[in-house]
């Protein structure tokens, strides 16, 4: 087995996978190690958006970030299909979050004029809808349901066929992915790292942590602080049907091949991926008030899987200050996201530097966040 490579990238989820397609790409001699079903995969338990609407309101490069990523995904998807032959069913209908009283739709009307009208005007990029514009678009609606923000930007994706291509992708430009490879140690020399399994030791130039939740402990080995935490979704899906809804919403979509998936609760419950009868509950209910006939169909799986949380919820791209080399990448949203991370974030492990549009995005904000609320 080859142990040298020019970049390794620890963790096979969508964040790591999408950076070494876009280093393969570039020609340049990746192996992902993954540990596998045993690791806490966020990459296998999500649902799917490609969301704009409600990203960066408070930290406005992320809803930059989350709009350049919009525009980039018909070429990507595009290329995924023509490496793999992979087609992970892009939809980029544009999207709706569903109100379910008059004081929500202000709410949401502000937060939406917030988003795209003031700092970074978006011309046309949503519109608010009332309830009879909304049932021309979504007959299907309850009568609880008051107007939705419509986000030309959003769409989904089939997440599991998105992380098969970009799997198959690198393996096809010349990559390796390595299941059943759980990264122990890790160390730096002035020339290369080393990276430790439990059955082998890989050499590599470059080296990017892009193991979700285990970057926190991988992170201290090589001096970087990654503060990320869990959140737990749960989500609920039913029996295929023929297709009736033709663009996803905040908390009910439904897949390319018929099932519908209803999401997801936001708990913070430290590392249980679990599922409990109470939010399974409470997520159906929701659902049901939205869409009534749903009380029609049978639900059959229910999962939980851990959000990797940053402590301001925006994408963390850091490079170590100390080990130069080494790159560490931490996002909630990489489903959204992996057109960026197979360019920009390639990119920076490339030239060894972060580059745009990732600048604003360096982990060393919460260290001096912290260090603010201290002198605070
Ligand atoms: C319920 C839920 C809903 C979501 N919905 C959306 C959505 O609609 N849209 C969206 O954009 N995002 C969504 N997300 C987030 C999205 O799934 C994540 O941003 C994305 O999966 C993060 O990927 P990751 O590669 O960083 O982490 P993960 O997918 O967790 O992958 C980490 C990988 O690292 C590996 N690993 C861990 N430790 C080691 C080690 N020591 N050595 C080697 N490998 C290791 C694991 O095997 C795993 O494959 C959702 C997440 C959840 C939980």
């Amino acid at each position: 087995m080859t142990t040298r490579y020019q970049a390794i990238v620890v963790g096979g989820g969508l964040v790591g996978a999408a950076i070494a397609f876009g280093l393969c790409r570039k020609g340049i001699a990746t192996a992902v190690l993954d540990e596998g079903d045993r690791a806490y995969r966020a990459a296998r338990a999500n649902f799917g958006l490609l969301w704009v609407q409600s990203k960066g309101e408070k930290f406005r490069p992320y809803a930059l970030l989350s709009r350049h990523s919009s525009e980039m995904w018909p070429e990507f998807a595009r290329e995924l299909r023509d490496i793999t032959n992979i087609d992970v069913g892009l939809r980029l209908s544009g999207g709706l979050t569903f109100c379910l009283s008059d004081e929500e739709m202000q709410h949401r009307s502000a937060l939406m004029r917030h988003q795209f009208e003031a700092d970074l005007p978006c011309p046309g990029a949503y519109e608010m809808l009332d309830r009879r514009q909304l049932l021309d678009l979504v007959p299907q609606i309850g009568p609880e349901v008051a107007g939705a923000s419509l986000c030309r930007l959003d769409g989904d994706v089939n997440p599991l066929r998105l992380l098969r291509a970009l799997i198959s992708g690198l393996q096809k430009l010349g990559g390796a992915y390595l299941p059943g490879h759980t990264v122990t140690g890790l160390e730096c020399s002035p020339e290369s790292f080393t990276v430790t399994t439990a059955t082998n030791r890989f050499y590599c130039d470059r080296l990017v942590l892009a193991a979700g939740l285990a970057n926190a402990q991988l992170g201290q080995q090589i001096n970087l602080n990654i503060p990320v935490s869990p959140l737990r979704g749960q989500i609920l899906v039913t029996e295929k049907q023929l297709p009736w809804l033709h663009l996803p919403t905040h908390i009910v979509r439904q897949t390319d091949e018929g099932g519908v998936i209803i999401g997801d609760s936001k708990e913070d419950v430290g590392f249980d991926d679990g599922t409990t009868p109470g939010v399974i509950g409470d997520i159906a209910t929701r659902a049901l008030r939205t869409f009534p006939h749903l009380s029609q169909t049978l639900a059959i799986r229910s999962w939980g899987g851990l959000r990797i949380m940053t402590p301001d919820g925006a994408p963390s791209y850091s490079r170590s200050p100390k080990r130069p080399g080494a790159f560490a990448f931490n996002v909630h949203s990489g489903v959204t996201l992996a057109p960026i991370h197979a360019t920009f974030a390639a990119t920076s492990v490339e030239e060894g530097r972060i580059v745009e549009p990732l600048l604003p995005f360096d982990g060393e904000r919460f260290a001096l966040q912290t260090a603010a609320q201290h002198a605070a």
